[in-house]
């Protein structure tokens, strides 16, 4: 093995693989650590650096010109960092032995070799397109480059479309929606999953759903594509149980890593199909690095292998590669799936693992969950908007294991906080001691984030356990509605007494003792109260995290 740490000097050449983000932060950190070196980008599309997370909103006209996507250009590149950038220029193959990849240029043909003392992939993923019958059909797209943006931008104008399917209700998928929604074009999601958006929890992505239902936009779940077939009628997309018509269908059906160079060359590719890399985004081979949504990554809780196709982490990585090859001992954390979405003013934020990973792990790793419904800012302060907020953490240490949150406001900046403190290997106790920004119109003295560490480590601590709507026996517990009589006329669980918190010191003998009480009110607050004045008078209680609001949230009703 060649220890190429050992003299950042000799490295005269990198060759970069991938220009957009992984390989043009790798680029662009490169020259700031070498003036010496020679750094080429080859990227076989006709752009660099450009943002491909804007692409639903230039579609939806959002963002009105392709110049807005350009983060940045070759002669950006050229004149500020002193990088070679070759558009339309593929890396047909590598020549590990003799270091060299072999290249072509689109336009000529013409194919030549490069000679790299240090070689970056950042070659991205490719969409997933299953062999369904009719899927190369006329009027029917990816959205994954600036050209599939422009390609339906132009089909839209030609055919007039005035509907359109999306297939998979993932981030783009549900972005292209709105996007397209809000062009006048009534918009159908199909989804072969029970819930949109498998990286959140079905109760965070019901209300995602129920948003984008309020504007219109159909959805449907549990239906697998089977066929497409273009007809007088428009593009036919046939699924388990229906067939449905429209003018355009796109595809959002998830990504694969694009890994044809790393096998050709064989690389190391992992379990879960993307290059194996270690913490220093170094193959098996130490003169090769590879970074983006073309490796696979280690997930920062659960210590496991995953896919995750996000900016943010391969513009880091692209850094750290950069770092490595000149000599610094960076190393990448892992990763936690901070991810953002948002759909008609709704935002979907999670870190770390959810439950719908975590229950299939639960013997490795054993967690509590508590849902709270904090407003984002004072609530005195007009206009504040409630946060659904879902802490997991493990029972035993406190440490913080995920966190998704939905809302109108504020929602993100909770999600980024705790993505922060689980970096840090942070526990419940270290949310309940955040020291977040307040003032009236930004937040509350105890912040959202406060409020998750302060429920969940009452959890920790006994003070206050929790149960769940989803998985309580109710023949096993005394169920206690602490709401006001008006509340508990308008809905309520079968069976439950009723006794509001103000009278409960005083009627605490109408309750049985050799039953255990399982306390709910509207959003979990009072059922708190009420569950420490029990447990302190020698009641075995127990607090239904998040009351009604979490009963309409996870049972759907
Ligand atoms: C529509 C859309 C919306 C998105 N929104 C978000 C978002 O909101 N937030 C977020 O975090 N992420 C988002 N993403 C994901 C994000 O864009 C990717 O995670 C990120 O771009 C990955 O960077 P990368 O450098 O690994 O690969 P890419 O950005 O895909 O770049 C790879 C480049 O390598 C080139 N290439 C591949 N093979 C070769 C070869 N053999 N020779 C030469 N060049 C080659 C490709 O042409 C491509 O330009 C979105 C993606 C899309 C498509």
């Amino acid at each position: 093995m060649v220890n190429t740490q050992a003299n950042p000097d000799m490295l005269q050449r990198v060759l970069i693989i991938g220009g957009v983000a992984g390989g043009a932060s790798c680029a662009a950190r490169a020259r700031r650590l070498s003036e010496k070196a020679e750094i080429i980008i080859f990227d076989k599309g006709p752009y660099v650096s450009y943002a491909s997370c804007g692409l639903p909103y230039y579609v939806g006209d959002i963002i009105k010109e392709e110049r807005d996507l350009l983060v940045a250009t070759p002669e950006m590149f050229r004149r500020r960092f002193n990088i070679d950038v070759r558009l339309r220029t593929e890396v047909l193959r590598i020549e590990r032995d003799a270091r060299l990849i072999i290249t072509r240029n689109l336009d000529t043909l013409e194919e030549s070799s490069e000679h790299y003392d240090a070689l970056v992939l950042a070659p991205g993923a490719v969409s997933v397109r299953p062999p369904i019958e009719g899927i190369d059909g006329p009027g029917i797209f990816n959205l994954r480059t600036i050209q599939d943006s422009q390609r339906i931008k132009q089909w839209i104008k030609d055919k007039s479309v005035k509907k359109a399917g999306i297939i998979g209700g993932g981030f783009i998928g549900l972005e292209t929606a709105e996007n397209l929604e809000k062009l006048g074009i009534e918009v159908s999601l199909i989804e072969r999953l029970p819930q949109l958006m498998p990286n959140l929890d079905p109760e965070i992505a019901r209300q995602l759903q129920e948003r984008l239902t309020e504007h219109h936009v159909n959805c449907f779940l549990n239906q697998t594509v089977t066929g497409f077939k273009a007809g007088s009628q428009g593009i036919s997309v046939s699924t388990t149980d229906n067939t449905r018509f429209f003018d355009m269908v796109i595809l959002a059906m998830g990504v694969k890593p694009e890994i044809s160079l790393a096998l050709q060359a064989g690389l190391r590719i992992g379990d879960r199909g993307g290059i194996r890399v270690d913490d220093q985004m170094r193959t098996n081979d130490s003169r090769i690095w590879a970074v983006g949504d073309a490796i696979e990554v280690k997930n920062a809780v659960s210590g496991e292998w995953g896919l995750v196709p996000l900016a943010g982490p391969a513009s880091r990585q692209g850094r750290i590669a950069a770092d490595v090859i000149f000599g610094r001992n960076t190393k990448f954390r892992g990763i936690q799936g901070t991810m953002v979405c948002q759909v008609f003013g709704l935002t979907a934020a999670a870190t770390g693992l959810c439950e719908n990973t975590l229950s299939v792990m639960s013997e490795k790793i054993p967690y509590e969950k508590v849902f709270l419904y904090p407003g984002h800012h004072a609530g005195y302060y007009p206009g504040a908007k409630s946060i659904f907020l879902k802490l997991l953490f493990s029972p035993r240490s406190g440490k913080i294991l995920g966190a998704q949150a939905v809302g109108e406001q504020g929602v993100e900046k909770r999600i980024d906080v705790i993505s922060m403190a689980i970096q840090k290997n942070g526990s419940v106790e270290d949310l309940e001691e955040a020291e977040m920004c307040y003032a009236p119109q930004f937040g509350s003295a105890k912040d959202p984030v406060n409020l998750a560490g302060m429920v969940a480590a009452n959890v920790k601590r006994g003070d206050s356990p929790v149960k769940h709507w989803n998985n309580l026996d109710m023949s096993a517990f005394h169920i206690l509605d602490v709401r006001e009589p008006l509340e508990f006329a308008g809905f309520h669980i079968e069976n439950a007494t009723n006794i509001p918190l103000p009278a409960l010191r005083s009627r605490l003998a109408e309750l049985p003792t050799n039953k255990p009480i399982a306390v709910y009110c509207a959003g979990g607050q009072r059922s708190y109260y009420a569950t420490r004045i029990l447990r302190q008078s020698g009641y075995q209680a127990l607090n239904i995290s998040g009351g009604m609001t979490s009963y309409k949230n996870i049972i759907g009703e």
